[in-house]
């Protein structure tokens, strides 16, 4: 029998709570039909901190994400928090978790499913069996870097600035994660930078190829600049299998890797931080959209970002990748069945709430078990 896992749920704002009552149900049902049992505690986060406590997330709830095994977070914001002051806006809840758990690779995957190759807006063919990762440095870089700033000219023009800053151990530390996870996958690690016209492009560059050398040359690595990295991602996106990249390029090419796959309602993602002596990396899963105030409470949101993104939480938390395979194997298998929520409804599909896609999920999870 596997140990408890400790999960700490913040289900947030909107559909936040909505898509996470099927991941409950899901967590339900691995108590009660696999080797592993999870101890979950729920919180407040965001809008709905906000209202209970005044702060968009408190010291103990911050103190439980430390202590937790990994954090699973829903989604937070809403139009009755847009005259909150600054620091309490809903989304300061999620900045502070990721700042204080220093979790600094952000993996957003990009998998087309067969049942819904026609919500792409590429051609079937160029996106048919696309299953890639990408690796985004997000903590440092142009984002946060050093001196920035609006001055005015001794002309009187005015200059906008900002630095793009990485150090070594920066490159190094989201290099390896990306490195490790291409061997738990298909063992290809694209390496994307402007080393042709940035200097913190040529140090990334020399990083990761030391790094390679010296840890990981199992591993095939290759180099590419950012520009066509775009290029390629919509014109042969299954080549690549991991791909690691800054801040800046890496928020970019994964809105690119994501809208290859069709809707916001099916995207997961996961932000990593360090590991420490005994392998154990604190992290951070959640779907990669918003609260959707516009369907909020009307059991119209799709369960499945959510869902995968627990599916993330027990390979990249947990090592349980035959139990992240039986969760992804069953969303494919409902999709296959033509059950659809509104936003990936497609021509003959049976257009259901979140709740009925919940159960079709957990009827399948009892077959695939069975
Ligand atoms: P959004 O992602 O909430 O919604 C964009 C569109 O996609 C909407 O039409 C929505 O109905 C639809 N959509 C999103 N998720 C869906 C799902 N699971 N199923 C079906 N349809 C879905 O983005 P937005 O409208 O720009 O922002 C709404 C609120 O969410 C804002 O307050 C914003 O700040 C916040 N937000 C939060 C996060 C987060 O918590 N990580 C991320 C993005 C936006």
């Amino acid at each position: 029998m596997a140990a408890n896992k400790s999960l700490l749920i913040l289900p947030g704002d909107g559909i936040g709570p909505e898509v996470m009552v099927q991941v409950r149900r899901v967590i339900d049902w691995f108590d009660r039909r696999r080797a592993v049992t999870f101890e979950v505690e729920e919180d407040l986060v965001g809008g709905a901190a906000y209202d209970a406590h005044g702060v968009p997330l408190t010291d103990e709830t911050l103190a439980t994400a430390m202590a937790s095994d990994a954090v699973l977070f829903g989604a937070v914001g809403g139009p009755q928090y847009d005259d909150a002051p600054r620091a309490m806006r809903p989304e300061v809840g999620l900045l502070r978790l990721r700042k204080e758990l220093d979790l600094f690779a952000n993996l957003r995957p990009a998998i087309a499913f067969d049942a819904l190759l026609d919500a792409s807006t590429l051609k079937e063919e160029v996106i048919r069996g696309l299953d890639l990762l990408i690796v985004r440095e997000s903590t440092g870089g142009v984002y946060f870097g050093e001196p920035r700033g609006i001055e005015t000219l001794p002309d009187g023009h005015r200059r906008g600035f900002d630095t793009q800053t990485y150090t070594d151990e920066e490159i190094r530390r989201v290099a390896a994660a990306a490195f490790d996870l291409a061997r738990q996958r298909r063992g290809h690690l694209t390496s994307v930078e402007k080393a042709n016209v940035m200097e913190s492009g040529v140090l990334w560059r020399e990083v990761v190829t030391e790094l390679h050398k010296e840890s990981y040359s199992d591993v095939t690595l290759e180099h590419m600049y950012a520009d066509n990295c775009a290029m390629q991602l919509v014109r042969q996106p299954t080549r690549f299998d991991v791909i690691v990249t800054d801040n800046l390029f890496g928020d970019i090419l994964s809105d690119c890797a994501a809208m290859l796959t069709g809707s916001l309602g099916m995207l997961p993602s996961a932000t990593l931080g360090a590991a420490d002596a005994t392998g154990r990396r604190r992290a951070l899963y959640e779907p990669v959209h918003g609260s959707a105030p516009d369907i909020a409470g009307k059991d119209m949101a799709n369960p499945i970002a959510c869902l995968l993104s627990f599916a993330m939480l027990l390979r990249y938390s947990f090592g349980l990748e035959d139990d992240a395979a039986l969760v992804e194997g069953a969303v494919r298998h409902v999709l296959k069945t033509g059950v659809r929520t509104a936003d990936i409804m497609g021509p003959g599909a049976a257009r259901v709430s979140t709740t009925v896609m919940g159960d079709a999920i957990l009827r399948e999870l009892d077959k695939q078990a069975a």
